[in-house]
């Protein structure tokens, strides 16, 4: 399951879609963060550009209060006498006030401020707002009001008791923008409501979406209501010829999402490769399940037996594929994790080689080491294991030469012998590795640098091979020479006078897996005189 969807996440189609995602979605989320601002803006605008038009209706009823209770106050009259019109009169006669009263008791108009004297009280049936459910007031909406003398006129007719006013069709002139209409309407306790003013049909529309600010089908609606809950103001504003108009606006916030999508994208994904590089994987996956050993036969070429092998690392990546050491033993060093590296693999290479070699085959194992690791307690330490079985596994390290050699190296190298791990130069005669090294430190012996013994014929490097050679054994050295990829150079090596003792290389074997390394074994046929047939090196990691 974790290697399918690690081969899924590694994918180069898989990322690159991964990409297309993040940018979509931050482009979403960035346009979307805009079109809240804009919208937060338009509604701020909106509300502004309405105010007038509430606060007209917040002043209507402000006065109308006022003007009821200087009636229920300032009226000492008996109802509709001479005295009493002329209170009203008075009352009426208010700056900004309402010039029309009415004495009106059960909603029968009995007489006026302007109409003294009615030829019959006018009923005016049922009101469309009763003075009930906590209003005080009750509302005949747009009624004929002929009976004070104005023949044609219309108005609506608001009483608080047996005091009633006139209110006039009401006319705002509001400076409109063409993406934004609006509607009042009177609204009843029971969600009833007149239409009083602006386009018909857009508080309708409003509240059937909900109170505030709400977005539907590309226009925002919105209603407010003055504080009895009496006069609702609902506004719709069409998003598509605010877009048109604002055409500029709406370039720039497509550009600035798409350079902040494409800016986040970046980030988010350098990020996330950051995460997902091989490095991170590797860091993060370093444990005993994710390292892989691998066996490299060793031949004694005195004997023609198998003396052993090299354990060398693989690593297993989250997709399951089997990676190489030059890709992971740099970082292995640079994060100076040798130790835990070296201690992983030699627990894991002792589970598998005690367990699948016979018992009675007694084996050289090698192991390579940093020189930054050469510390003959931590090493005593990991290969506890094997020490404490000498008789079935003779244990080496090869050394890989550096100008990092510890100062101590010597102490270091003879404290690992006396604790039965044998110490090697490893890839002698390239890089650091120098003659005053090895004839200063008193290893057991040196691993010829297979460049050697892989150069072509005829080649500088290849007649190299037996002068380096030749000058490894006058220091009493034992060789092993690795890189041996042909029948030929294993025919030269023989034929030497200074006798070899180990050979490695392909033309033996690849490193091998348990399975693979102990089916070795078992096939090996003793290299005599006359060479045998070198066994196929299957299961080949
Ligand atoms: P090395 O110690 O020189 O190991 C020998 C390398 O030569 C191995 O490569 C082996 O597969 C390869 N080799 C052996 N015979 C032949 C041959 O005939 N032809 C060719 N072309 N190659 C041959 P590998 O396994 O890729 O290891 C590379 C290097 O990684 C090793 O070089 C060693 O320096 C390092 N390494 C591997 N495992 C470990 C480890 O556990 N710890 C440390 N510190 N380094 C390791
Ligand atoms: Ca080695």
């Amino acid at each position: 399951m974790m290697t399918s969807l690690g081969n899924v996440l590694l994918t180069r189609t898989f990322r690159r879609l991964l990409k297309g995602i993040v940018w979509v979605f931050c482009f979403v989320a960035v346009f979307g963060l805009i079109s809240a601002y804009a919208l937060y803006k338009t509604s701020e605008v909106i509300s502004a550009e309405t105010r007038p038009a509430t606060d007209h209706f917040i002043r209507i009823r402000t006065h109308l209060g006022e003007g009821f209770a200087a009636m229920r106050t300032r009226l000492s009259g008996a109802p509709c006498s001479h005295e009493f019109i002329e209170q009203m009169r008075r009352i009426a006669y208010r700056p900004d006030g309402y010039n029309e009263f009415l004495y009106v008791p059960g909603g029968v108009v009995q007489c006026t401020s302007a109409a003294v004297a009615l030829a019959a009280p006018v009923d005016l049936g049922e009101p469309d707002i009763r003075s009930e459910d906590g209003r005080d007031l009750s509302y005949w909406v747009d009624r004929k009001l002929d009976f004070l003398g104005i023949p044609g006129a219309i108005g609506s007719v608001v009483a608080s008791g047996p005091f009633g006013a006139v209110i006039p069709p009401q006319e705002i002139t509001l400076n409109w923008s063409d993406w934004l209409e609006a509607e009042v309407a009177l609204v009843a306790p029971d969600g009833t409501f007149s239409h009083r003013l602006g386009v018909p049909g857009i508080y309708e529309q409003a509240i059937e979406h909900g109170d505030g600010l709400r977005l539907t089908e590309g226009k925002i609606f919105q209603t407010m209501c003055d504080q009895f809950g009496l006069h609702c103001f609902s506004i719709r504003a069409d998003i598509v010829k605010l877009a048109a108009r604002e055409k500029v606006l709406l370039g720039l916030m497509v550009a600035a999402a798409i350079l902040l999508a494409s800016w986040a994208t970046t980030l988010i994904s350098r990020l996330a490769s950051k995460y997902w590089s091989f490095e991170a994987r590797f860091r993060r996956n370093l444990d005993a399940a994710s390292i892989i050993c691998t066996y490299q036969p060793i031949l004694n070429l005195r004997t023609g037996e198998i003396a052993g092998c090299e354990v060398l690392a693989r690593w297993r990546d989250v997709d399951g594929s089997v990676v190489m050491p030059y890709k992971f033993i740099p970082l292995v060093e640079r994060d100076g994790i040798g130790l835990r590296f070296t201690e992983l693999l030699a627990e894991r290479a002792f589970d598998e080689l005690s367990t699948h070699v016979p018992a009675n085959r007694p084996m050289r194992v090698s192991f390579n080491i940093f020189p930054s690791i050469l510390n003959s307690q931590d090493l005593a330490q990991v290969f506890s294991n094997f020490l404490s079985v000498p008789d079935r596994f003779d244990l080496a390290v090869e050394i890989i030469e550096s100008d990092e050699m510890p100062a101590n190296a010597q102490q270091e190298i003879e404290s690992l012998r006396h604790v039965g791990i044998k110490t090697y130069i490893d890839d002698f005669g390239t890089g650091y590795s120098n003659m005053q090294n090895l004839a200063a430190l008193s290893v057991d012996g040196v691993k010829l640098d297979r460049a050697f013994a892989m150069a072509p014929d005829n080649s500088m490097m290849a007649q190299m091979l037996r002068h380096a050679i030749e000058m490894i054994a006058s220091t009493g050295h034992s060789i092993v020479v690795e890189g041996v990829e042909t029948a030929e150079r294993l025919e030269l090596l023989r034929g030497l006078p200074h006798p070899i003792d180990y050979v490695q290389g392909y033309y033996i074997s690849r490193p091998l897996d348990i399975h693979g390394f102990t089916a070795f074994l078992a096939n090996w046929g003793k290299v005599s005189t006359d060479m045998p047939a070198i066994p196929q090196a299957r299961f080949a990691v």
